[in-house]
């Protein structure tokens, strides 16, 4: 199973030190055969060490350059980060990133050889248009997307149950990830929207996820790795 970490603009660099400290405590326990990503805010990028990979939650797609407020490939390298997020709904929907730039940020980090944890996820009133253009609003979100890059996993995250306490349904889950598997050959697939201790064996349990990224719930260092140690 995987388990991410998203602290989005959450914890300091700090917390997130003390955060990591804790967690490597915890990871003793953790089975060899999981992996656990951690995406803390870039202000708390480091050369972290423990049983874990830390990712970035965005970063421009250039070496460097003049792109005020971003950071590039050189500001990652220093701190070894070789792994992204990309696509997230909080990104496409708040800061209004098109399919268009998604899809030349999976190029480039691609390029790059980076591990790519590439979001996709549908607003409401698609999914309760019914399944058909669920899965239409999802395929789309895989436009430009190299489905066979090897350093690939895919996160559905039904933009309804982010950060709401209203996780996907079983039946939800199960039917969208088995629709999705079919276009995805052998790429893993997390689920993300409202897991939380209380409901991650009953998610993982579900055929056709391979792990969670978790938002909310992930925050708090106990509250994770009792979902990974579950
Ligand atoms: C997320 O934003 O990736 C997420 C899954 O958030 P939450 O767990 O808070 O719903």
């Amino acid at each position: 199973m995987i388990y991410a970490a998203n602290f989005k603009t959450n914890h300091t660099r700090k917390s997130t030190q003390s955060y990591i400290q804790a967690l490597n405590e915890k990871l003793g326990a953790k089975k060899s055969e999981d992996k656990v990503y951690i995406f803390p805010p870039m202000t708390a990028l480091d050369l972290y060490e423990g049983a874990f990979t830390v990712g970035t939650q965005n970063a421009y797609p250039a070496h460097n350059g003049a792109f005020t407020g971003e950071i590039g490939l050189e500001q990652l390298d220093e701190f070894d980060i070789k792994t992204i997020l990309i696509g997230h709904s909080e990104r496409r929907e708040v800061l209004n990133e098109s399919q268009d730039k998604v899809s030349q940020k999976f190029s480039f980090f691609k390029t790059q050889n980076f591990e790519i944890i590439y979001c996709i996820g549908e607003p409401l009133h698609i999914r309760e248009q019914g399944f058909e253009s669920v899965m239409h609003y999802l395929l789309a979100q895989l436009d430009g997307i190299d489905m066979h890059y090897e350093k690939l996993i895919v996160a559905y995250e039904p933009i309804w149950a982010i950060g709401t306490g209203r996780s996907a349904t079983t039946d939800e889950i199960l039917t969208t990830h088995s629709a999705l598997k079919k276009v995805m050959h052998d790429i893993p697939l997390l689920y993300g929207g409202s897991v939380k201790p209380a409901n991650i064996k009953e998610i993982t349990d579900i055929s056709g996820v391979d792990g969670v990224l978790v938002g909310s719930a992930s925050l708090d260092v106990e509250s994770f790795s009792q979902m990974v140690l579950s």
